[in-house]
């Protein structure tokens, strides 16, 4: 039978720690209010320290919360230790069992929930295929490449079946390239068994492709919770639109409506963006701008200075000053321009519709 999906909520939760500098306590989360969606994939993403983990580890019940109530579905979970929670965790130190095989590493949960010997076997070789590890189920863990050991976690995780997976930066010792491969291999998975996933990680490239969802964490609160589409391009805040992706924030005064657009004083010129409510005339706001919605030309928009031209093989990448503003930019068609030098004196062409008001 189909398991029901279940969605992960929290409800006002708090976790005070002691510093242990000066002895004093700090909330390493805050009153925070999360709701997870079954079946989908929130990433916790933020600088270290900011609470991602304990927030994790507060769902799979390695930590209890100060304040506030957790559910798993309608069921609060509080009370409940990890191994009732209907949760699994992807380690990063991926937690095998070294003197084991494969099979028995996967088999492990099931041996303790003792079902019979041939569901055992079937489940363990179901998943192995699913996670592309069938025919190696009698190699030892210690002879595996880092990349196949997390396959091994991931099917130790999937293989009990819970409700949700959690991971606790499980990429974080793959180099780069193996990394792109296995956050590929791991949303596949999470798609296929269609299981709803809570994931950390500080990598935002990592969270943007991997995401239904992505939570940005500041000082132990949520910054925002959104698709990556609209944390990129509709950032709360210069804290969320510097930590995904470059940004740039053009500041200006606030001198009126021309129908259509807002138009900032920026650097002596008048800077058209799209409004956001509310905003007063005299008033400052940070226009944002992705180095990608700008171009440079001969005429038109934002008389500036060329300081940085470098190729970049995809792009052309250039830093320019407009007025005392630095401004950086990438022209992904480059060769159908020309390139400008440093020291050129040229002209910085914005997509108006691509600024964000914050
Ligand atoms: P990182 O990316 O570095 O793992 P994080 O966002 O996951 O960071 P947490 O591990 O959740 O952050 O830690 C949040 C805050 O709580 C930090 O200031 C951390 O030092 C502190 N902290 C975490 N665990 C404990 C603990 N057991 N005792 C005391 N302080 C703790």
């Amino acid at each position: 039978m189909e398991k029901i999906k279940k969605g992960v909520r929290l409800e006002h939760i708090s976790k005070i720690y002691k510093d242990p500098k000066t002895g004093k306590d700090f909330y390493a989360v805050k009153d925070t209010d999360l709701e997870i969606k079954p079946g989908s994939f929130v990433t916790l993403l933020g600088p270290s320290g900011c609470g991602k983990t304990t927030t994790l580890r507060m769902i799979a019940g390695f930590e209890s919360p100060d304040e506030g109530e957790i559910y798993l579905g309608d069921e609060p979970i509080n009370e409940l230790t990890p191994n009732k929670r209907d949760t699994a965790m992807v380690f990063q130190s991926y937690a095998l069992l070294p003197h084991y095989n494969i099979f028995d590493n996967v088999a492990y949960g099931l041996k303790l929930r003792k079902l019979p010997k041939d569901v055992i076997k079937e489940k363990v070789m179901k998943i192995l295929e699913l996670v592309k590890l069938s025919g190696m189920e009698g190699r030892m863990t210690n002879q595996l490449s880092g990349g196949q050991q997390q396959r091994v976690a991931l099917a130790r995780a999937l293989v009990i079946e819970p409700s949700v997976l959690l991971f606790d930066e499980p990429l974080s010792n793959l180099d780069a390239k193996l990394r792109v491969e296995m956050r590929t291999e791991i949303r596949r998975i999470q798609q296929e068994v269609g299981i709803t996933a809570v994931y950390v990680t500080h990598d935002q490239s990592e969270a943007m492709a991997i995401s239904d969802q992505i939570i940005i964490m500041d000082k132990g609160v949520v910054a925002q919770m959104g698709t990556p589409e609209e944390i990129y391009y509709h950032p709360v805040s210069e804290f969320v639109a510097d930590f995904i992706g470059e940004a740039n924030f053009l500041r200006g005064k606030y001198v009126g409506n021309d129908g259509k657009y807002a138009v900032l004083d920026f650097e002596g010129n008048k800077l058209k963006t799209p409004p956001k409510d509310d905003m007063k005339v005299g008033e400052q706001y940070t226009a944002v701008l992705r180095p990608e919605a700008a171009k440079l030309g001969d005429e038109g928009g934002l008389e500036c200075r060329v300081i940085v031209s470098c190729f970049m093989g995809a792009y052309q990448n250039y830093h320019v000053m407009v007025g005392d503003t630095l401004v950086k930019l990438e022209d992904h068609n480059p060769k159908n321009r020309r390139v400008y030098k440093v020291g050129e004196k040229c002209h910085l062409l914005i997509d108006t519709d691509a600024l964000h008001v914050i």
